[in-house]
């Protein structure tokens, strides 16, 4: 996967280009129903004008809604980011925790999220499990997760936490490539012809022998 990041990944992205708690937590609420491509343009006119939680609680909610309008549910966005700065104004001096528990009770911030602002702002290797890693990770290893919403599965994100790198670089490198590489080869059609990890695939090795 870190090689196969190394040559296909979205190297490109603005968030994968910074180790600021702040900014990666902007981008991950950002990210939330949206796509990438969408987000990219909105999320550096923001950081550019909002580069710490401070400025964001000497905006009005208003300006903050107008500036992410074009990622749609603009209300709902523009409270939470509000919300947020102020809890860390208030309850962190103005800096993001490096702890998921602190982390955790922030609004709006649950496993995955404060696992993006600690693996990569932090240096801490955590798993990246969201519904396209869930995927492919069902999928190379045959497993299920007995869960109706696999995310909340914690043998799962054990699971997946056992499968990185050490290295919080190369553990970053990682979760990168899976994301990805479930968004362009093992999409919900995987393209299995064009895949890496055929050979270790259970669910290629099935689908070649007709189970
Ligand atoms: S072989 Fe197919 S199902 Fe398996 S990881 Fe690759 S694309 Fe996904």
């Amino acid at each position: 996967m870190i090689k196969w990041y190394r040559r296909y990944g979205r190297h490109d992205l603005p968030w994968r280009k910074t180790s600021d708690p702040w900014k990666i937590l902007l981008a991950t609420l950002m990210l939330r129903k949206t796509t990438a491509r969408q987000t990219e343009k909105i999320y550096k006119k923001f950081i550019e004008r909002y580069p710490n939680p401070q400025s964001v609680c000497s905006e009005s909610e208003k300006k903050i809604r107008s500036v992410i309008r074009p990622l749609g549910i603009e209300h709902q966005r523009a409270r939470l980011i509000k919300r947020l700065a102020s809890e860390i104004v208030e309850k962190f001096g103005g800096n993001v925790p490096a702890d998921m528990r602190k982390l955790k009770l922030l609004k709006g911030v649950g496993e995955y999220t404060a696992s993006e602002v600690l693996l990569v702002a932090y240096g801490e290797p955590r798993p990246l499990l969201d519904r396209n890693m869930i995927r492919v990770i069902e999928r190379v290893f045959g497993i299920k997760s007995k869960k109706a919403r696999p995310h909340t599965d914690a043998q799962l994100w054990k699971f997946c936490k056992s499968l990185l790198p050490k290295d919080p670089e190369l553990a970053k490198e990682f979760n990168y490539g899976v994301l990805d590489f479930a968004s362009s080869i093992c999409q919900i059609t995987p393209k299995c012809e064009r895949c890496p990890l055929r050979l270790i695939c259970y669910y290629f090795a099935r689908r070649k022998v007709g189970a």
